[in-house]
């Protein structure tokens, strides 16, 4: 029960099990990638027929962590002002690859306990001059809020200031304002379930176009071959085959379920972690009930988190995660995402908590 990697489901191991093919000659593979990139275009709500507007929806061999590099290392080039807006440890992590790839990382902050609001990042903005791009990450995992970023959107979209946005945690969990997005990140091991090595990237035209002008220095984080890959039938590396079987396998499970059902099972399993929690005298760790994400419950338990983890791992076999760098000790996540979005493993894991405690 970690906010990622989360349970893999059954026939998502039996699709990785698949004979394998060469994924750089089969012209069915291509065909099968085609046919999968449409189906993350539903789940990201950018397909045509999901009457949002258009994105084209792109899957690269490496983990989340290539998505988000190879986003600012296609779009931001060396002296590119980039306004990093930050909430937590991610947001602030865009300002690394940022400065590797020779660019201005600004950050503009707002406490931890709190969401990113338009109104400051407007500010940020006047005050701060031009800025070529913005980054920023809707569920801020190691602390579990979740930013509505519409309101800071529509301010990018009138400064004419690109996008980039990490939503690997909440992708697939709650819905993602891709429609607003120039470069919307994801990955396979969080609300998708499936095992860690996929990130998808949803890429507006706008991006495509600035990428034109960008020299990015790397191969392997580069985003532009990928924008005629399917079509022209070569990818620039071979393909992790039997990852993107059993992608494609998670996301055959959320379609059939049907994305709503599965947005609102999400809402459920959060409702009923916060409400255990509560019963328990533990208090999120956003100040605002209304920044909690539906995927991830982070709780305020000042000093007591890696006991609390080891205990609840040691008695009752449920994994939970700790906090990340300065909170390790002071926040004890729940993941419910994906495969684990149920109402009866939360409750099977704050049993278990609540033994704990008691
Ligand atoms: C999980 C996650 C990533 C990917 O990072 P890893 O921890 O290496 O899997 C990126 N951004 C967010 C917000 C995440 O939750």
């Amino acid at each position: 029960m970690t906010p990622g990697p989360t349970e893999v489901p059954e026939p998502v191991r039996q699709a990785m099990g698949e004979p394998t093919p060469n994924p750089d000659l089969e012209p069915e593979f291509f065909e099968f990638y085609r046919s999968l990139t449409d189906k993350l275009e539903t789940v990201y709500g950018a397909g045509d027929e999901t009457g949002g507007d258009d994105r084209d929806v792109v899957v690269l061999g490496g983990e989340g962590i290539l998505g988000l590099e190879a986003a600012v290392a296609s779009l931001v080039g060396p002296g590119d002002r980039v306004l990093c807006l930050s909430n937590g440890l991610y947001g602030d992590g865009f300002t690394d690859f940022v400065e590797n790839y020779g660019g201005e990382a600004v950050v503009s902050e707002v406490p931890w306990r709190e969401t990113l609001d338009g109104n400051v990042v407007a500010d940020a903005i006047d005050r701060g001059g031009e800025f070529d791009v913005a980054t920023m990450v809707h569920c801020e995992t190691p602390t579990g809020s979740l930013n509505d970023l519409e309101g800071i959107l529509d301010v990018l979209e009138d400064r004419n200031v690109l996008s980039i946005v990490d939503a690997v945690s909440s992708l697939g969990g709650t819905p993602v304002p891709t429609g607003q997005i120039d470069v919307c990140i994801g990955a396979s091991q969080k609300c998708l379930s499936a095992p860690p090595g996929l990130t998808t990237c949803a890429v507006s035209d706008r991006a495509w176009r600035c990428m034109e002008s960008v020299n990015n220095p790397s191969l392997y984080a580069d985003l532009e071959p990928w924008r005629t890959a399917a079509e022209e039938e070569w990818f620039p590396y071979t393909h992790l085959a039997s990852n993107l079987y059993g992608l494609d396998a998670a996301v055959d499970l959320l379609l059939e379920e049907g994305l709503e059902d599965v947005f609102a099972r999400h809402e459920e399993a959060a409702a009923t972690c916060r409400s255990r929690a509560a019963d328990l005298g533990l208090e999120p760790y956003p100040t605002s009930e209304a920044d909690c994400s539906p995927t991830v419950t982070a709780l305020a338990v000042e000093g007591r988190a890696t006991e609390l983890q080891q205990a609840v791992l040691e008695d009752h076999d449920v994994l939970l995660a700790t906090g990340l760098g300065d909170l390790e000790d002071d926040v004890l996540r729940i993941g419910h995402m994906g495969h684990n979005a149920r109402v009866d493993r939360v409750e099977r894991t704050m049993d278990a908590l609540a033994d704990v405690l008691g």
